[in-house]
């Protein structure tokens, strides 16, 4: 585990570019035009507090967007969630509570509580969205699928008739992100960062980490370089940001630039694709 870490902060400021390119670049077997899928994960209250903001941004550019919903949040906050979908975006179901998140379970892990809880956690978030919003989610995220990645939820996930997940990394999905199937269950692996392999490209590494972190242009930068790549490799780029760090760079640069580029890629939500 300590050795694995080792490697890749080595990676990410070494050699990111060459296991960008080994893992992620030649494993890719998308042939038709790149999809572009943006999703937000507001797992905090200050991510929650930023959404109408972030949804007027969306409209302004005609962006559809996925987000994760906490069932803590939506019961809550479901007048946001109610906007959310009234806009026509995805909801997809992220736990109940969120275990480890600071504000609502910090002291439990998705994947070392009992498979048991971890069913009940997808179902509770499932039923709350459903009677309060009488919206029937079909896809989930795990919390902090970096570290907590478990496989157990693929049969749950069935269980519960959903088809699709987006929870795993690009670059340890051996797809390139290109998404997969598991079981009945279509997998949506999340984007790596093309200057740092081994962190997915959100905005949490880019300006909350210590070491392994952007400055806001740079971020831009950055994007605009997995946005080229995406165009010449075909890639499939599945983003996730946290709304909170949103104010963190210029946020309408970056959604300008989804703009620019709509001829080259296929904006769509999870939903649209299966
Ligand atoms: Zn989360
Ligand atoms: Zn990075």
């Amino acid at each position: 585990m300590m050795l694995q870490l080792a490697k890749e902060v080595v990676v990410n400021l070494l050699f990111s570019k060459h296991y960008f390119n080994k893992k992620i670049i030649q494993k890719s077997k998308n042939a038709s035009k790149p999809k572009f899928i943006l999703s937000f994960d507001p797992d905090e209250e200050n991510d929650i507090k930023r959404i109408p903001w972030l949804l007027e941004l969306l409209k302004k550019y005609n962006i559809k967007a996925s987000f994760a919903a906490i069932g803590i949040w939506v019961e809550k906050y479901p007048l946001i969630f109610k906007q959310i979908i009234d806009e026509g975006h995805e909801l997809i179901n992220h736990t109940y509570s969120h275990p480890d998140n600071p504000d609502l379970n910090p002291y439990k892990h998705f994947n070392k509580i009992s498979s048991q809880e971890r069913f009940n956690e997808i179902k509770k978030c499932d039923e709350v969205v459903f009677e309060l919003l009488k919206y029937k989610m079909n896809g989930f995220r795990i919390p902090h699928f970096g570290n907590q990645f478990i496989e157990d939820i693929y049969p749950m996930l069935e269980k519960l008739n959903y088809s699709f997940s987006s929870s795993t990394l690009a670059i340890k999905s051996g797809t390139g992100g290109d998404p997969y199937m598991v079981g009945n269950i279509k997998e949506f692996p999340i984007m790596n960062c093309p200057k740092h392999a081994y962190c997915i490209f959100d905005t949490s590494h880019a300006f909350r980490a210590k070491i392994v972190k952007h400055s806001p242009d740079d971020f831009i930068n950055t994007f605009k370089d997995l946005l080229s790549i995406s165009k010449k490799h075909n890639l499939f780029l599945n983003l996730y940001q946290d709304p909170q760090d949103l104010h963190k760079f210029d946020y309408e640069k970056f959604l300008k630039l989804i703009d620019k580029n709509r001829s080259h890629f296929d904006i769509v939500v999870y939903g649209d694709i299966l």
